[in-house]
């Protein structure tokens, strides 16, 4: 079963280059899935041609604003502009329900289902597989802000499997931790390494490049340093509305 991927957001948390922030739709067998809902995605979704309700399931891979502030605009859509009868899955880190409420709550929006839709949280364990229709989600621990809780997902179907690095900074065990996927995307912000340890470099990752078995590795969450210089960047990028198939 084939995957196909939607970049709907590739901007880092500046909207460097009038890009969207992060939020990458993943479809298979009818089935889709949000990886991170940065506050720019209703409106991408809707740019794009996206009807919201597709969307089955929304993970979110840290708390930062850019990752996650969408989500209670996208609950808000369901209630008042495309309303949905089928259930909504939220899976994140630890808290995620607590995080969304209280985004929510100081938006004032009351964005809470009240039986319109099925609406279900689960938390993120490092190293266990949770179930979303057919993909496979499973997270792994990602070397970022700790209190924004950042994960790495890796995302599977029967045939197919990618992994999305949330944001990170590099660490030795991240070519292990990516394994052996058919598309690695990964955070890039900087062009030269040690800029700032919690963000990728693309420097960093020639330097490593030998040491990843993922067939085919994509940049995305660029910054302003990296789309400066995207002649010189030896690696594919992603743009905003970028689709590919796995
Ligand atoms: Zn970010
Ligand atoms: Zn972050």
């Amino acid at each position: 079963m084939s995957i196909e991927i939607l970049f709907v957001g590739t901007g880092d948390a500046f909207g460097s280059g009038g890009r969207r922030n992060s939020a990458i739709l993943v479809r298979s067998a009818g089935r889709t899935l949000l990886l991170d809902c940065g506050p720019t995605t209703a409106a991408g979704l809707k740019t794009l041609g996206v009807d919201p309700r597709e969307i089955d399931a929304i993970a979110i891979s840290h708390f930062h604003g850019d990752h996650v502030a969408g989500v209670p605009f996208l609950l808000l859509d369901y209630l008042y502009q495309n309303p949905r009868s089928e259930p909504l899955e939220i899976l994140g880190p630890a808290g995620t329900r607590e995080r969304v409420e209280r985004l929510a709550a100081d938006f004032e929006y009351g964005v809470d289902p009240d039986g319109a839709f099925p609406l279900r949280y689960r938390s993120f364990e490092i190293g266990r597989t949770l179930e979303v229709g057919d993909f496979l989600v499973t997270p792994t621990s990602a070397h970022h802000a700790p209190q924004t809780r950042p994960h790495m997902l890796r995302v599977e179907t029967d045939r197919r499997a990618l992994f999305y690095s949330g944001d990170t900074g590099w660490h030795e065990e991240l070519p292990d931790k990516v394994g052996d996927v058919d598309l690695f995307v990964c955070e890039c912000v900087y062009m030269q390494a040690g800029a700032y340890p919690l963000h990728m470099a693309t420097e960093e990752l020639v330097r490593t490049r030998s040491r990843f078995r993922c067939r085919d590795l994509r940049l995305t969450h660029l910054g302003r340093e990296v789309l400066d210089d995207l002649d010189r960047v030896p690696f594919d990028t992603a743009d905003d509305g970028l689709r590919i198939t796995l």
